[in-house]
């Protein structure tokens, strides 16, 4: 057999010398590298999980309800602010949605515009869907320039704009007027990725508050960090019915298993039970900044369940000699600086002891 790689394959010339998504998943004692929730499902909820799957097992051989009714209508209740079934829209992640918004609002010959640095799936979905990625510089606090972000739409006039608040990888959030601002001058759609929005700290406002006086504006949300369901797979969105219904025009038909549907409607009938967990993570991220800042440690302002800091002159060296004392941390954002996953009290226990030893100040 003749040994073949992709330069040999007939790809898209666009995606040519391209690397895919790829957070490293090492199996390590304490993962702290993709902003997971280290909370697993109580027994509680695992067991209601169980029943709510094996009530539509017997039912697997037909499709599953194209349009998640049920789940939508779920979704739209726990966001509140008068939301309805028709206002939300899933996916499998967030990921999903994000792609589907660009199919329906990029693609070729189209532009998408992010604040960088952030979410690195913004670029890779602008580009696989053939959208042209148009990246704009945080100010040096990582937040957003609104003067220079009315400049770059006005010059550019992008038909999608990201806005990440709280922002991935840093923590910012951004205030409420600077995604008005931003809302008002952008010609296309607006989205905000609010992937950590339950992770805020008080005061700390939704861009939700926005949709009734925005009919362009989306709002992203996921289950995968507060609702602590990575594994289950469902994001969503809230926009105006327009919006959801344009997105229908490319979403793949019945794209949400029955089972993933089942599955996610269990677990925000434990909304309460989930979101006392994210209070604990506020709490433990809060004192984890201090820490930081308390051994001479810069540290990004988080409203997220994640820590940005720095700054190190050789951030790598850092990452494998943590990595080398089993603490799995990402290395990513602007160069010198780390980022650390909200893990349970043991687990950030075992970062600081790493840390420590590893920056020679323990
Ligand atoms: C983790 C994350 C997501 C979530 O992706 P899912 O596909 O829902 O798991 C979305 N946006 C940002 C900024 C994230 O960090």
């Amino acid at each position: 057999m003749n040994e073949i790689g992709l330069d040999d394959l007939p790809i898209r010339d666009d995606l040519r010398g391209r690397s895919p998504y790829g957070a490293p998943q090492l199996d390590v004692p304490v993962a702290l590298n993709t902003n997971e929730n280290p909370y697993p499902p109580s027994p509680r909820l695992a067991e209601a999980l169980g029943r709510a799957v094996a009530a539509v097992a017997g039912g697997l051989n037909r499709y599953p309800d194209r349009d998640a009714v049920r789940l939508r209508a779920g979704l739209a209740d726990y966001l509140g602010h008068g939301l309805d079934a028709r206002r939300v829209w899933a996916a499998n992640g967030s990921n999903e949605v994000l792609q589907q918004i660009l199919q329906t609002f990029g693609g070729p010959g189209r532009t998408a515009m992010g604040f960088e640095p952030s979410y690195s799936m913004h670029p890779i979905i602008s580009h696989v869907t053939g959208t042209t990625w148009l990246p704009v510089p945080r100010t040096r606090d990582f937040g957003i320039d609104v003067e220079a972000a009315r400049i770059a739409i006005a010059v550019h006039q992008p038909h999608v704009v990201f806005l990440t608040s709280p922002n991935n990888p840093t923590g910012t959030a951004l205030p409420l007027e600077t995604v008005e601002a931003i809302a008002a001058t952008a010609p296309g759609v607006v989205v905000v990725d609010e992937a950590y929005a339950e992770f805020r700290r008080e005061g700390t406002p939704s861009a939700l508050s926005l949709l009734p006086t925005h009919p362009r504006l989306i709002v992203t949300r996921t289950m995968s960090k507060a609702f602590a369901m990575a594994g289950t797979r469902v994001g969503y969105l809230a926009a105006h019915p327009a919006v959801v219904d344009a997105l229908q025009l490319v979403r793949l038909p019945y794209h949400l298993s029955a089972v993933t549907q089942a599955v996610a409607g269990t677990a925000l009938e434990f909304a309460d039970e989930l979101l006392g967990a994210v209070k604990q993570l506020r709490a433990d991220r809060d004192a984890l900044v201090d820490w930081l800042r308390a051994n001479g440690f810069r540290v990004a302002d988080s409203d997220a369940n994640f820590v940005l800091f720095g700054e190190f002159a050789d951030r790598t060296a850092v990452w494998q000699g943590m990595l080398d004392h089993g603490v799995l941390i990402r290395e990513v954002g602007p160069p010198g600086w780390l980022r650390v996953t909200v893990g349970t009290p043991e687990e950030l226990a075992r970062f600081r002891t790493a840390l420590l030893a590893v920056t020679g100040r323990g």
